[in-house]
């Protein structure tokens, strides 16, 4: 298992490097987080002793569960999956960003447990570029308004658009999410927001990453290429699934 993990996780790497190298990138851009909704500890760990350092769960059951045999590693740890607002609290004892703000109510209720936590919290503004409705994310119209918005909510530190851009088994059907993305940055830039000038872009999975590293993505985020497939018995994960 511990070979297998290792092997992957160079093969990752190996992805973004090339990937990095064709579209004329420093690979210093580009950061791994480990997708780990379904992997148990052990092999979350063998990759973060191998020098990961940034992990993403969708759960808070998750994130409490691998919690004792994971804190004291050198791990920042992200959420990544839908939020309801009741498990705002829970989440916030272990993770330093979520990436996954949809909604002016989450944002509102997260701002008011990080005032009472005394705390900062960074973000990024989940996007929904493929318009399936099955998605979480924020329509693309909507994002700069949403930015404005959120902007009040000092507690709240904007780093980025996070999006999980159409999967497909051709290759050309992905690229439009993730070039949406890129775009929608650009007119946020455009519309010179006070602060609002370096949003980093967290998208490619092991579907995508090549293509999400050439349309300009800063955070890849890989499960499946490292772990290997998500089987919860017969069923396979679906991301979209809200806890
Ligand atoms: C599962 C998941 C990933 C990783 O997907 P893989 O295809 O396993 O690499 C990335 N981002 C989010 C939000 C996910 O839920």
């Amino acid at each position: 298992m511990k070979d297998e993990i290792l092997y992957n996780l160079k093969q990752v790497h190996d992805r973004i490097e090339n990937a990095c190298k064709l579209s004329g990138r420093d690979a210093s851009d580009v950061q791994l987080l480990l997708a780990t909704k379904t992997v148990p500890a052990e092999k979350i760990r063998i990759a973060i002793e191998a020098g990961e350092n940034l992990m993403g769960e969708n759960k808070m059951q998750e994130l409490r569960d691998k919690d004792s045999d994971l804190q004291h590693l050198n791990i920042e740890r992200h959420f990544i999956g839908h939020l309801q607002t009741n498990k705002i609290k829970d989440v916030l004892k272990y993770v330093t960003c979520i990436q996954s703000l949809d909604r002016l109510n989450l944002a509102q209720e997260l701002d008011k447990q990080l005032q009472r936590e005394g705390r900062n919290l960074d973000v990024f503004v989940q996007v929904n570029t493929s318009f399936e409705e099955s998605k979480f994310g924020l329509p693309p119209t909507e994002v700069i308004s949403f930015i404005r918005e959120i902007k009040k909510y000092e507690t709240l530190k904007i780093k980025g658009l996070m999006t999980i851009g159409l999967l497909d088994v051709e290759k050309e059907k992905m690229r439009p999410s993730l070039k949406l993305l890129r775009k929608i940055r650009d007119e946020i830039y455009d519309a010179k927001i006070d602060g609002i000038n370096d949003l980093k872009l967290s998208m490619g999975m092991s579907q995508d990453l090549e293509l999400a590293v050439a349309e300009g993505s800063n955070l890849v985020r890989i499960g499946t290429s490292i772990f290997g497939n998500r089987f919860l018995g017969k069923e396979i994960w679906n991301e979209n699934i809200a806890e």
